[in-house]
């Protein structure tokens, strides 16, 4: 076999069908985001971000990048080393204390990425747990689908937030099989949230466990910032809350909050955990610093509760399509990968505006869309230019509106 023409070949496919993704080169910008420095040809040296997932800009917050520099000096660089040996840094002592409180949860796990803290715990507890089955949201992250399969477990995939749906499946299994419910509060693409209190109900009367991911929800709802279950009043209701420290918290990292028990079976037997180096200790320095700001600040939640609702009104003023949602995010919707790349394309170098176009298979082919993410660092002006700009483009495409 000719592997490099194999590989080109492949990718050739993606270029043509409009999938093919390209990364644009920028530069953030601490203390000015959401501008960023761009290295791209065709784009201008600066840019504006609007598709980022550091939705209340922590990630130049002054707190946190002092708690990162001094732990960077007194700590060095790195962890070290694995958890097991020499990796377990006081900072990851403090933070794993710092994610238990705000989950309301006898302890909590850290991984080194939200996607890895996925992978690791489901595909432990649904391979260790015996004949356990899993049901999955259809929407569920690629991190939580690659978990389950991994564990070679039964697994059912529910109709997307349909509790009826999910209802009928458990009913269908043996009453004695223990169960895991897998899903997300906010899911990131359409924004929308699923009903939790309906889930936990129906995983109590069934015996099943629930597994909630609040990637897209945790620092941003909830008093304390501790998700939409905090919000609900629901986190003693799920067996396992997930969530990342690289969205709103601006660092990186990934977590399950639990019980004291099911945390330590995932350290003792998920090799997700186990063969990898931990976070560099200033790493969990500024996510714990970051977490506890958000836990006792509002400020930043209702800024940005304030921008993401200017920019849906102004966008349906001037009838430009976005899915409506009860979430920060405001997905502009195009309907076809060709186009959504070219409007991306066209915004960045007309106007300096940065929005990743989001095609398949991030979503079904036919919704392709641009994911703004309007935060607390976006001024009057930066959602005067991109609705100026948006509305620009919508007429020289001849894209439809909708009636407002
Ligand atoms: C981004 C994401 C993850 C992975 O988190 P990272 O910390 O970025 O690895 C997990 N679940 C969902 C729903 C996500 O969108």
């Amino acid at each position: 076999m000719n592997y490099e023409d194999f590989f080109k070949g492949r990718l050739q496919a993606l270029q043509d069908e409009g999938n093919y993704r390209t990364f644009a080169d920028i530069e953030r910008r601490a203390g000015s985001f959401p501008n960023a420095a761009c290295h791209n040809d065709n784009a201008p040296d600066n840019v504006t971000v609007w598709c980022s997932n550091d939705y209340l800009g922590m990630g130049q917050h002054p707190d946190v990048l002092q708690a990162m520099h001094e732990t960077l000096d007194s700590c060095g660089a790195g962890a070290g080393g694995t958890r097991n040996i020499s990796g377990t840094n006081h900072h990851h002592v403090l933070l794993e204390r710092e994610l238990a409180d705000l989950h309301g949860k006898e302890a909590a796990l850290l991984f080194t990425s939200g996607y890895v803290s996925n992978w690791a715990t489901l595909s432990t507890l649904a391979a260790k747990v015996p004949d356990c089955v899993v049901l999955s949201d259809a929407l569920n992250h690629a991190s939580m689908i690659e978990g389950i399969r991994h564990s070679r477990c039964e697994k059912h995939v529910f109709k997307h937030n349909d509790v009826a749906d999910l209802e009928r499946r458990l009913g269908d299994l043996d009453p004695d099989a223990p169960k895991l419910i897998a899903f997300e509060s906010v899911y990131s693409m359409d924004g929308d949230i699923a009903p939790i209190a309906e889930i936990c109900d129906v995983a109590d009367a069934y015996g099943a466990m629930t597994y909630l991911d609040e990637v897209h929800a945790v620092g941003l709802y909830g008093p304390r910032g501790g998700g939409v279950a905090e919000r609900e009043g629901l986190m003693d209701r799920l067996t396992v809350i997930e969530g990342t420290l690289g969205k709103a918290f601006g660092v990186l990292g990934g977590y399950i909050a639990a019980s004291a028990a099911l945390c330590d079976f995932v350290r003792s037997f998920a090799s997700g955990f186990i063969f990898t180096t931990a976070l560099p200790p200033a790493v969990a320095a500024g996510a714990y610093t970051s977490i506890r700001h958000l836990k006792s600040s509002d400020a930043e939640r209702l800024a940005q509760r304030e921008r993401v609702a200017e920019v849906r009104a102004r966008l349906r003023r001037i009838g430009i399509p976005t899915l409506e949602n009860e979430s920060h995010i405001v997905p502009v919707m195009v309907g076809d990968p060709i186009k959504c790349k070219w409007i991306s394309d066209w915004l960045m170098a007309n106007h300096g505006i940065y929005v990743q176009p989001i095609n398949y298979p991030t979503v079904p082919k036919g919704t392709e869309r641009l994911r703004l993410t309007p935060s607390p660092v976006h001024s009057a002006g930066d959602i005067d230019s991109l609705v100026t700009a948006l509305s620009e483009i919508w007429s020289q495409c001849q894209l439809a509106r909708s009636v407002a």
